[in-house]
Order: structure tokens, then C-alpha cells, then sequence
């Protein structure tokens, strides 16, 4: 990520924060407008969100008891159709992560030109301390929270860190419920994620994952690496992690050591990703995995791989982190997951970033095929959500290596330069109302 450029930010009242997470993305936004010479309103308006919206809700536990809860909306921009982006149920979600993502889905998706603009929202809940009843009663009322602010036409969610396809179903069957009889079946495109019985798309719960493989299948080789026989590291065995290493394992790459919240674990002739997969979904985490050694968490930093994929949360590698690291590429599967001093550091040691709003787009990208799906009334088989996928990927990774050579610059400014251009063509075509 780039130094921050201090003037925008100081004009619109921003305190001068490098560690915050926002000022961050938004300096990396900013770094690349500046790049690409771009006008300074443009820059003023992607400085800050449309609408942030927080919602108070109470809901009834299974003891009986009543809880607050505490609920996020972030409307980044809608300058290219909807807002659209995901729903993070995490202790840690506050309003100055929940911006910065919404920034981010802005940015992904007019990288890979999807007809929507960028959202993000969260409930701020460690959903594994809730009962499945809980966990629903949270989601309707979240769902009833955000009221008008969501709708197929408008705002549609998806599932991120800590959601899944059954909340996703609850709360469309909560929308739709709220709805008029005469257009309640529209209703039911107002998420994505979904199970394939209600309206899900084949293919969208892998989709991130492929999409982080189609660009290492993509970039990769000209990187000097073949994916045949390269080693791994994975940061995070979530939804996404646990598909980057289903999906690698036809290419024959070694799943070398894992790390998340329970602990690190190696096996130098590599790691099974489905038995890692089932482990996890027994156990809650890779710690304990029997077909493994465990090692300390800088161990695994340390440890001698190819390719190190965080698929996790963000601002994971910081600079003692980076110093640490020991691979030719850092595939950014999660959001955010480096920090510019992490980022300054891996650059001057010669490690190549391929960046997050490039490798994790696919997610979005299968939830755009899903809204198209339900508003045609159609479903289209996973052949056809794969081949859509890999097109949108590979015109993405293009769209990237262009900028970097038009701009002389890192992959990650070249991202947001390839972004940007989409957003400033569409905001002179349509003017500023009024
Ligand atoms: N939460 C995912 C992301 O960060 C997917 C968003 C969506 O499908 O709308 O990209």
C-alpha cells in the first residue's frame, strides 16, 4: 500500500492516521487518482462513502435474555448500478473496517467490470457463540434493521468472514417475506450466496477460491513459477483458503503449512487440503491436524515456500511479519491483508504482491452471474459459471498488466489505476447531478 496523500484526506477532516485501516485503502485509492492525474473531485467524492448506515438491534437469546447488537451499512459508490458486497457476522467489525471493505468492492468491481458499485456491512457478534436459532433470529432482525436500505434493484449483500449460504437464506427469505405479494419472488435476488435450492448459483461457494486460482493459473508461469510441483502457504483455512488448495491440487502444488487462529502447522511432503478441510470442520481450526507437525507462528513466516496466499483478515502481514517472509509471491486472497509498511518491506525484498482486488474478485464475480441468474429466472449449469469466471479473470489479470506498463507501476496502483479508469469514464459520460 502507498503513502497516504495527506491533502484529500486533510481536506475532508481526516486526523492523520497510518495504521488505520481506512486511510490505508484510501491512500492506495488516492496514490493511484494521483497516478493517473485524475480530477480532484473524483478523488474528493471516492474519499469517503455515500452512506454508512448503523442499525441497534435487540434480539432474544436462547436463555431469554434480550442482547444489543450493532450493525453496519457501508454504500461506498454506486456510480456503475447497485451497491453490492458482502456481510461480515466478526467480533472485530467496526465502522472503519466496514468502510474500508465497501471501498474495496467498489474497486474489484469495476476491475472486472461488473455492472455494480461497492457496499459492505457487518454485525459486530462472534457467530460461533451463538445456537443456530440465535444465529438466525440475528440475521432476520439484521434484515429488518437494514429495512429499505437493501434491495435487489438497490443494495445486495453476499456472504463474507463469518456468513454463509443459510444466512444468506434467511435473509432472503426474510426480505422476501417483507415484501409485497405481487413482487416477491424479485425479491429473492436481493443476496447472493444462496443455496442452490433457493436461488444459489452452481459454483458460487468455491468461486473466490477459483477466481484466486484462474489468476495464479493466469500469471504464475510468466512470474518464473510453475504451479506443478510449487509450494504453498496458506494464512487462513476458511471458505476461501481451504478452495485455493482444493483447486491447486490438480496442478500438483504442495500444500507445505497452514496457519490460523488455533495454530501453525507443516508437513514438507505436503498437506491433504479435503482430509485439512474435514479437520477443520470437525475441530473449528487446523490446529490439532494429526498428518502435520506443529510449529510457532514465526516458523511458519519463516518457512521456505514459493507462493504465500493469505486468505484471512486484513492487515494480517505488517512489517515484522514481511521481514519474516520467505516466498517469491504473495497472492492476496483475503482483503487488505498487508500493510504499507509490510508491503514497503516485502517490495525491497524482492517479493512480488498480486493484489487483493484482483486474486479475490471470482467471489463477486459468481455472485453477479447468481443476481443475473435469478432475475432471468434462469440457472446455468457449473461449466458455463466456470468458463463466465475464468474470462472475467483472466480480461481482469490483462486489464492489470496493461495499467502496470502505462503507468510504470507495482501491481497493486496498476489494479487501481485499471479500476479507476472505468469509474472516471462513467462518472464524465453520466456528469454530477444535478
Ligand atoms: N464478500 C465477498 C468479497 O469480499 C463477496 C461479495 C459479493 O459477492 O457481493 O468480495
Amino acid at each position: 500500500m502507498a503513502d497516504l496523500p495527506e491533502n484529500v484526506l486533510t481536506e475532508l477532516g481526516f486526523r492523520y492516521d497510518p495504521s488505520d485501516l481506512y486511510q490505508q485503502v484510501i491512500g492506495d485509492v488516492l496514490h493511484a487518482c494521483q497516478t493517473m492525474d485524475l480530477p480532484r473531485h473524483l478523488q474528493l467524492i471516492l474519499a469517503q462513502p455515500k452512506n454508512e448506515i448503523i442499525m441497534h438491534f435487540p434480539v432474544q437469546l436462547d436463555s431469554g435474555e434480550y442482547k444489543l447488537f450493532k450493525g453496519y451499512r457501508v454504500q461506498h459508490n454506486n456510480i456503475l448500478g447497485p451497491y453490492k458486497g458482502g456481510l461480515r457476522f466478526h467480533a472485530g467489525v467496526s465502522l472503519d473496517h466496514v468502510k474500508s471493505l465497501a471501498v474495496l468492492m467498489t474497486m474489484k468491481n469495476s476491475l472486472v467490470r461488473l455492472p455494480l458499485g461497492g457496499a459492505k456491512g457487518g454485525v459486530q457478534v462472534d457467530p460461533r457463540s451463538l445456537s443456530q436459532d440465535e444465529l438466525m433470529r440475528v440475521s432476520r432482525r439484521f434484515t429488518s434493521a437494514m429495512g429499505d436500505n437493501i434491495g435487489p434493484d438497490y443494495d445486495i449483500p453476499a456472504p463474507d468472514v463469518g456468513t454463509g449460504a443459510q444466512i444468506m437464506a434467511w435473509i432472503a427469505d426474510t426480505y422476501v417475506n417483507m415484501s409485497p405479494a405481487t413482487t416477491r419472488w424479485t425479491g429473492q435476488a436481493v443476496v447472493t450466496g444462496k443455496p442452490v435450492e433457493f436461488g444459489g448459483s452452481q459454483g458460487r461457494e468455491k468461486a473466490t477460491g477459483q477466481g484466486v486460482v484462474y489468476i495464479l493459473e493466469e500469471l504464475l508461469p510468466e512470474m518464473g513459477i510453475d504451479l506443478n510441483g510449487m509450494t504453498y502457504s496458506l494464512v487462513g483455512y476458511g471458505n476461501v483458503g481451504s478452495w485455493v488448495a482444493r483447486l491447486l491440487t490438480p496442478h500438483q502444488s504442495v500444500l507445505k503449512c497452514v496457519i490460523d487462529h488455533t495454530g501453525a502447522i507443516i508437513n514438507e511432503k505436503g498437506i491433504d487440503p479435503v482430509k485439512l478441510a474435514a479437520h477443520v470442520d470437525e475441530m473449528g481450526g487446523v490446529g490439532g491436524y494429526e498428518a502435520a507437525d506443529e510449529m510457532t507462528e514465526d516458523e511458519f513466516y519463516k518457512t521456505r515456500v514459493d507462493l504465500m496466499v493469505p486468505a484471512a483478515l486484513e492487515q494480517m502481514i505488517d512489517a515484522r511479519k514481511a521481514e519474516m517472509v520467505n516466498c517469491k509471491v504473495v497472492a492476496e486472497a483475503a482483503n487488505a491483508p498487508t500493510t504499507p509498511p509490510g508491503e514497503r518491506i516485502l517490495k525491497d525484498r524482492g517479493i512480488s504482491i498480486l493484489p487483493a482486488i484482483l486474486c479475490n474478485s471470482g467471489g463477486v464475480t459468481v455472485s453477479y452471474f447468481e443476481w443475473r441468474q435469478n432475475r432471468q429466472a434462469e440457472s446455468w449449469d457449473e461449466e458455463t459459471v466456470d468458463k463466465n469466471l475464468r474470462r472475467h479473470m483472466y480480461a481482469a489479470a490483462q486489464r492489470v498488466k496493461l495499467a502496470a506498463h502505462r503507468y510504470e507501476c507495482d501491481m497493486r496502483t496498476a489494479a487501481y489505476c485499471a479500476a479507476l479508469d472505468q469509474i472516471d469514464k462513467v462518472y464524465k459520460i453520466r456528469g454530477i447531478f444535478p
